[in-house]
């Protein structure tokens, strides 16, 4: 039997999820220098995962990226099977039986817990649903921010935090032209919030976020950003790990809250940054109504520093309370899940099995393979290392397979409503004629059905 990648027998690979880490993967493939056949299956009826539900409306270059992704669907090579959904459509295992391998690139889109009392009450959120509220994201579209409130915490200081603080924060006149959800714009436009409380648990030498994030936090009209010249006397340990060139952008953190700390503005609402805060527990009567926190202290070696409690403990007042602690991934029915990480067990993008051997003809790629961490960038280089794992397998995977056909069939008896790319671009104008009418880049559709009815109406 011939192996594939041949023009006789192409290279069949299914890959699941359209965010950064499935388009990054076909791309790899179409590059590979092979006959491929790269099918392109998405739950939902429009592509591009993270980068339309993740990215802030109000950075609309880093969304500039599907265009590139938008170059690598419409080679011919390549298809897209929006609304088809693993698991309810098709199966792990005929999946497995369509193609030679399979590609699994489904992002984390669930969000970590705290795990400390409270946090079910009502008005404590996760960060990833204010994020998919304001983006449009089906799922999160129903969801009620209480903007009534005045003071709002949150928790946790990485670039989805601070997303999430400046989109709070943001005048509404700044995000009227973006391609923000209808339904965000109304509710921000009556956001009653002064004080808005951002929590990290270490100190401002560790912060997680990027200077370019942080930065935007004192650029905001009408809002001061308050940090306590205390928090930021560093000790001997940090300051040294400032001078390493890997912690060039802690430095720059660092130089920003001061400059914060120097100039905290004049404005009438209050950003207040805290560090060396861990959340105890989160307090309310039938809703939120305060956090408790553990005063903390760093100490160990450079680059190895702990945060522990020091015995003190603060608390601020807040009825909104949004934890921004860090996505992760779901389990797929059929395949094996490391419930710790949140991710799939892989070798090198294999995915393995309970006893670490790999499953032949399935791999993984971006954060559902390597946890919710970089940029839209760095899934490039991970899914490339995923591709050259695949390549590297080729001649084991050498059974004839149906793949596009197989699987058109199976959608076909299901009665299943494909979305296509040509449908997809059909939703996109739809979604830009929308936003003309209010002056805005795109209306998303945030109803499923309604992205059904306008990829149909093409
Ligand atoms: P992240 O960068 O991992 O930050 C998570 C934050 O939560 C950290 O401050 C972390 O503190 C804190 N945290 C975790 N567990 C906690 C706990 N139990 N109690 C208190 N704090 C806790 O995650 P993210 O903000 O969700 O971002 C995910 C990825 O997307 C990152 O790579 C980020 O850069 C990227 N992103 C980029 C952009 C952009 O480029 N503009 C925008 C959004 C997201 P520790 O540091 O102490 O662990």
């Amino acid at each position: 039997m011939s192996i594939p990648g041949t023009e006789g027998q192409p290279l069949r690979v299914a890959i699941v999820g359209s965010g950064p880490g499935g388009f990054y993967a076909a791309e790899a493939l179409l590059e590979s220098g092979l006959q491929v056949e790269v099918d392109l299956i998405e739950r939902l009826p429009v592509p591009f995962g993270l980068v339309r539900f993740g990215v802030a409306p109000d950075h609309a270059k880093l969304k500039s990226v599907t265009a590139v992704f938008t170059q690598i669907a419409e080679d011919p090579r390549l298809r897209f099977f929006g609304n088809v959904e693993l698991g309810r459509d098709v199966s792990v295992r005929q999946l497995g039986a369509f193609y030679h391998a399979v590609i699994v690139a489904t992002g984390a889109a669930g969000d970590r817990r705290l795990g400390i009392a409270g946090e079910h009450l009502p008005g404590v959120h996760a960060a990833g649903d204010f994020v998919g509220w304001y983006n449009g994201r089906p799922e999160c579209a129903d969801i009620q921010f209480d903007l009534d409130q005045e003071v709002a915490v949150v928790i946790g200081q990485g670039n989805v935090a601070i997303d999430v603080c400046r989109i709070l924060a943001s005048p509404i006149d700044a995000l009227r032209r973006t391609d923000i959800a209808a339904h965000a714009l109304d509710a921000l436009s009556r956001s009653r919030l002064r004080h808005i409380h951002l929590v990290g648990r270490r100190g401002p030498a560790q912060a997680k976020c990027t200077p370019k994030e942080l930065r935007e936090l004192g650029t905001l009209p009408g809002w001061r950003v308050q940090v306590d010249a205390a928090d930021l006397a560093l000790n001997a340990v940090s300051e040294a790990e400032l001078t390493q060139p890997a912690n060039a952008q802690a430095a720059r953190n660092v130089d920003i809250l001061r400059g914060f700390a120097a100039r905290p503005g004049d404005g009438e609402r209050c950003l207040h940054l805290h560090f060396l805060r861990a959340p105890v527990a989160l307090h309310g009567d039938g809703r939120v109504s305060g956090v408790e926190l553990a005063v903390q202290a760093l100490s160990g070696e450079a680059g190895a520093q702990q945060a522990g409690p020091t015995g003190e403990s603060a608390w601020i007042d807040a009825g909104l309370v949004l934890r921004a602690v860090g996505y992760r991934g779901s389990p797929l029915p059929g395949l094996p899940f490391d419930a710790a990480r949140g991710t799939l067990p892989h070798r090198e993008g294999r995915i393995t099995d309970t006893s670490g051997q790999p499953l032949p003809g399935w791999y993984a790629s971006g954060w559902i393979k390597r946890g919710p961490s970089g940029v839209i960038g760095t899934n490039r280089a991970d899914s490339a290392d995923t591709v050259a794992s695949l390549l590297a397998d080729v001649a084991a995977l050498d059974a004839p397979r149906a793949g596009r056909a197989g699987l058109h069939a199976l959608l076909a008896e299901r009665r299943a409503r494909v979305v296509d790319f040509g449908g997809w671009r059909a939703i996109e104008k739809a979604e830009m004629e929308r936003g003309r009418t209010f002056d805005k880049t795109a209306e998303k559709f945030v109803r499923i059905d309604d992205m059904l009815a306008a990829a149909a109406a093409a």
